[in-house]
């Protein structure tokens, strides 16, 4: 019993005037990291990761500090000891110092983001074994033919799994483990974990003049071994993950690690091919979708540095890497990259703050690059590296607006004349076509027509979606779900309840009608998963589908060859809220939904259906002027001292009970600290102003760019508690205003 042994350790050992003290960080929310005493046995040192106690359990933390002396016995209370140290190689200085960092900029205990560096616990531990089992030459003195069959199948000499022995041979378990009782076959234990691949790094011999230029630029970057970030600016299927591929291998080439980061759902079965095919070595995934044995795996191989390129979602960024020497952010404009949950961040911006902290380049790659990157550039900040032509003879998409007010459809339709007409031309020529709405399920609003009843979820202030193949209304906010009603829940009038608006799988009926026999592929997330949705994609690409109806899964990174028109159903969703970077979202988003048109020999067109023609990013998408319309966003948010041009963060202010909660934010409103260029805006009501059963109220800190906006907050919050069921979220460089 360890516990008990290392309670005499205490007794005997506390007075010796030559104890040694660490300070350990625990993955909690605690303000700062915790003293133990080290036993004298166990030699740690910064990064270790050990087990201590804390109250009634133990719990992992890393050792932060280097043992000191203690010198006088401490007056507070008794030291603990360190219980054990794992074997796993210590988490670098690098990564302690982005930890501090991270947690410094987004107002989070370090602990909190330390803890996502602690999700695979087990990766601590002994790698798991496995047993497999081997001939010995012996024949067993009852031979059966079954177990003849099997020894047959042993005699190549190889190491077998007794499940693979048992199924290749036809025969049960039992008799493979009467040959292992036999003496016949011997286990044999080896690491469960699949070695990595090692990659090749010979370069891409086929780059067009404009990409090899490109991939120069990067490679250069590499050969700095200094911290820089690098803009790789270039339209849909211009060559990006070409180009920064040559990055990689020259990263590679110098014996260090590569983080690829993408957006959850870019992390294509597609794409991780790619990466294959040029590297002839898979790279090591790291999303939320992995198996506990794989993370396992995935978590050791970096740790040690056998896995050499890491693709992987925002969270690979808190993996133990041994080496790394490149981060490339890829889709880097992509809102999915601010984490939203738990602690805040933006993965984008914690990756170029880890280069500059380990003195290594940094590529963000996007074909409609975020205003914050393009503005870095201006300021010289950034490099900027651009690829202005599609790869080989693919053509950019040409892109034409439907004006809805010239063009009305009839009520509960929602795709106009003009467009059915391209569709039709479409399938005709025997290409595909994309329809794009992002929107789930059937209809976003369920209203009553007798008496205006409109179907609301419990727990947040949000209309419930109706989600016809499940049968179900679902919220889209909190996750709460609810058969659909046969009587209005208001009036109990019978077949009243009518849909309101369209969702994609509304649009999927339009479309079943109105194009008969077309192969329809209707994704959304909420529809199809993993390997399912792996399979369509590749089935659409194989072109087994005529027309595509799908959400903001669909608009990036695909490849489909046969498609030829994309038709975007309703343009003007995401404008118009209280969002100051909706009009760039929106810009983006469409832009990237056209961008999947055209991919190679075949020309692509898209149509985008709006009620706002005359709006200035309908026009630059329409003119293909990008210029004009960035032009002018900086303008206005210059003007407005909106990001990057001035700092925003957000204070969400929630709990269960609704007057308690106001009556929180507005003291905490009466409380701001007075600050030269900066100002605090609300408390006002969230725009969901319930969610999950939780009343939230918005505060919104405006500062100059140069304001010290957490050293502002932090004052601010200073000495506050919130009690109950009251709670502050911060959210520095707020991406969701909702
Ligand atoms: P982006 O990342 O800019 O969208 P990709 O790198 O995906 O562009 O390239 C688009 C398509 O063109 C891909 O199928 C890619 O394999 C192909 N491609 C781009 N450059 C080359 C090249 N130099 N040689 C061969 N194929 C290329
Ligand atoms: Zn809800």
């Amino acid at each position: 019993m360890p516990a008990r042994a290392l309670d005499r350790f205490e007794e005997s050992d506390a007075t010796a005037a030559a104890q040694r003290v660490v300070d350990v960080l625990l993955p909690l929310a605690l303000p700062g990291a915790y003293s133990y005493l080290v036993p004298p046995h166990l030699d740690v040192g910064p990064g270790d990761y050990v087990r201590v106690p804390l109250g009634p359990r133990d719990t992992i933390g890393i050792v932060w500090t280097e043992p000191r002396r203690l010198g006088a016995v401490p007056s507070g209370p008794k030291l603990r000891p360190v219980r054990e140290k794992y074997d796993a190689p210590p988490l670098k200085d690098l990564q302690r110092r982005f930890i501090e960092w991270v947690a410094a900029y987004n107002l989070v205990p370090a602990g909190l983001v330390l803890r996502m560096c602690l999700r695979v616990p087990a990766a601590l531990g002994d790698p798991r074994m496995q047993t497999g089992y081997r001939w010995t030459g012996i024949q067993p003195e009852r031979l059966t033919p079954q177990r003849a069959r099997v020894l047959e199948l042993a005699s190549d000499g190889l190491i077998w799994r007794a499940s693979e022995l048992a199924e290749a041979a036809g025969v049960t378990s039992a008799v493979v483990r009467g040959l292992v009782e036999a003496g016949a076959l011997v286990p044999h234990h080896f690491p469960a974990d699949r070695p990595f691949e090692v990659p090749h790094i010979q370069p891409h011999r086929g780059l067009s003049n404009e990409q090899a230029q490109a991939a120069q630029a990067l490679r250069a970057a590499v050969a700095e071994r200094a911290f820089s970030v690098t803009l790789l600016d270039g339209v849909t299927g211009s060559g990006k993950t070409e180009v920064y591929c040559e990055a990689i291998a020259a990263t590679l080439a110098a014996d260090r690690q590569v983080l690829v980061l993408l957006p959850e759902i870019a992390l294509t079965a597609g794409f991780i091919r790619r990466l294959k095919d040029r590297f002839g070595a898979a790279p090591a995934e790291w999303h939320s979708a992995l198996k506990s044995t794989e993370r396992e795996r995935v978590w050791r191989g970096v740790a040690n540095g056998t896995a050499k390129i890491v693709l992987g979602a925002r969270s690979a960024l808190f993996l133990p890497f041994d080496r790394l020497g490149l981060i490339v952010v890829d889709e880097e404009h992509e809102a999915a990259f601010k984490q939203e949950e738990g602690v805040t961040y933006h993965a984008r911006d914690m990756a170029v703050a880890y280069g500059s902290l380990g003195k290594f380049p940094v590529i963000l790659s996007s074909a409609t690059p975020s205003l914050e990157s393009l503005v870095n550039v201006d300021r010289g900040r950034y490099r900027h590296v651009t690829l202005s032509a599609r790869h080989g003879d693919a053509q950019l998409p040409s892109i034409d607006l439907i004006d809805m007010r010239s063009s009305p459809v009839e009520r509960g339709r929602w795709i106009s004349e003009p467009l059915v007409a391209e569709v039709v031309r479409t399938l005709q020529e025997g290409e595909q076509a994309l329809l794009f709405l992002n929107r789930r399920g059937y209809a976003p609003l369920t209203l009553c027509r007798a008496c205006g009843h409109r179907l609301q979820c419990p727990n947040c202030e949000t209309w419930l979606v109706e989600h016809r193949f499940r049968r179900q209304l679902q919220c889209h906010h909190c996750g709460h779900v609810a058969p659909v009603p046969h009587v209005c829940p208001a009036c109990n009038a019978e077949n009243s309840l009518v849909p309101c608006g369209p969702g994609i799988e509304r649009l999927a009926e339009e479309v079943a009608e109105r194009f008969p026999g077309a192969r329809i592929a209707l994704l959304s997330s909420d529809l199809v998963r993993g390997a399912f949705l792996r399979e369509i994609f590749r089935d659409v690409a194989e072109r087994r589908y005529d027309i595509v109806i799908g959400t903001q899964l669909v608009a990036k990174g695909h490849h489909f060859p046969g498609l030829t028109l994309v038709g975007v159903i309703d343009a003007d969703l995401v404008l118009g809220n209280a969002d100051p970077r909706a009009a760039e979202r929106t810009y983006q988003l469409l832009s990237q939904v056209a961008g999947r048109a055209g991919r190679e020999s075949l020309p692509g067109r898209a149509f985008i259906q709006t009620y706002m023609p005359d709006h200035p990013l309908m026009r630059a998408l329409a003119s293909g002027d990008e210029a004009a319309f960035l032009a002018q966003e900086k303008r206005q948010r210059e003007q407005a001292k909106m990001p990057p041009y001035g700092r925003l963060a957000a204070l969400i202010i929630s709990g269960r009970d609704q007057l308690e909660t106001e009556r929180f934010a507005r003291e905490l409103g009466r409380r701001v600290p007075a600050a030269k260029g900066g100002q605090v805006f609300g408390p006002s009501p969230a725009p969901i102003a319930l969610i999950r059963g939780r009343y939230r109220f918005r505060l919104l800190v405006q500062a100059e760019r140069d304001f010290n906006i957490q050293g502002f907050i932090a004052a601010w919050l200073n000495g506050i508690q919130p009690r109950g069921s009251l709670r502050i979220d911060i959210d520095i460089d707020p991406y969701s205003f909702l």
